[in-house]
């Protein structure tokens, strides 16, 4: 469960996010949608630990985590431009967050497997990245993300590069994989269809606020306003 309460960033003299508070359940994939510099990376970074709040706390599990640094909160966070190592297998580039934390070889290699085996890269773990579909490379970069078992995943519009075609069929696998998983899940994107197919509940948000948080069917037929019907395209 993750706790947001009562957030806000301001840099220098703009407002990026202000006053937010929002609960994500144990397994829910939760969808944060908004137009381009709405805030919703901000807020993300601020889940993440990578950018500190200027007021409000974060609760991971029962835990304050609003000071934590990123890699004590137990999350993994995926984005748009998933950096593999070019000169890596993708086994490699799958078992390099264990490596650097020095694991047992024989435990990496469990996981490294079973993470392969979730997103289907099982057959492709000794080739390199530039041998494989951007869909390929997305999910070695959601593999590497997996193996390290996080309590939280955050993906910051991580299929953005795909061509259509291929986010179509990377967003079916990755609500695919999220229900096999169940691992709570904050995914930001500015496409409303992306977000009505993905998300247990949508996050819309404007000019750093949230204007309603409501399941795929509630935002869309019953917008609290009228930007979020315009946003949503929701019939008259
Ligand atoms: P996009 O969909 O384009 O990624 P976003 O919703 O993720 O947009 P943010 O990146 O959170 O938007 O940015 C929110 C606002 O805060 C924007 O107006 C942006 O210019 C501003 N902003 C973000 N980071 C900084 C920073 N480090 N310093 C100053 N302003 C910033
Ligand atoms: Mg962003």
């Amino acid at each position: 469960r993750v706790e947001i309460k009562d957030i806000g960033k301001v840099f220098a003299d703009h407002t990026a996010v202000s006053n937010i508070n929002l609960t994500v359940e144990d397994g829910e994939f939760l969808v944060l949608l908004g137009p381009s510099g709405c805030g919703k990376s901000t807020l993300l970074r601020m889940i993440a630990g990578l950018e500190l709040p200027t007021y409000g706390d974060v609760f991971i599990g029962e835990r304050k985590a609003t000071r934590l640094q990123p890699k004590e909160r137990n999350i993994a966070m995926v984005f748009q431009n998933y950096a593999l190592y070019p000169h890596l297998t993708v086994y490699e580039n799958i078992a390099f967050p264990l490596r650097v934390r020095s694991v047992e070889k024989k435990l990496i290699d469990e996981k490294v497997r079973s993470a392969a085996e979730l997103v289907g890269l099982t057959r492709m773990l000794n080739r390199k990245p530039r041998q494989m579909s951007g869909g390929e490379r997305q999910r070695t970069a959601l593999a590497r993300s997996l193996v390290r078992d996080p309590d939280v995943f955050l993906l910051d519009e991580p299929l953005s590069n795909l061509d259509a075609k291929l986010r179509h069929s990377a967003r079916e696998e990755l609500r695919q994989f999220q229900d096999r998983i169940g691992v709570t899940s904050i995914y930001v994107t500015h496409d409303q269809v992306e977000a009505m197919g993905l998300g247990d509940r949508i996050v819309v948000m404007h000019a750093g606020t949230v204007r309603q948080v409501g399941t795929p069917e509630e935002v869309y037929l019953y917008p609290a306003d009228t930007f979020v019907a315009t946003f949503m395209g929701s019939p008259p």
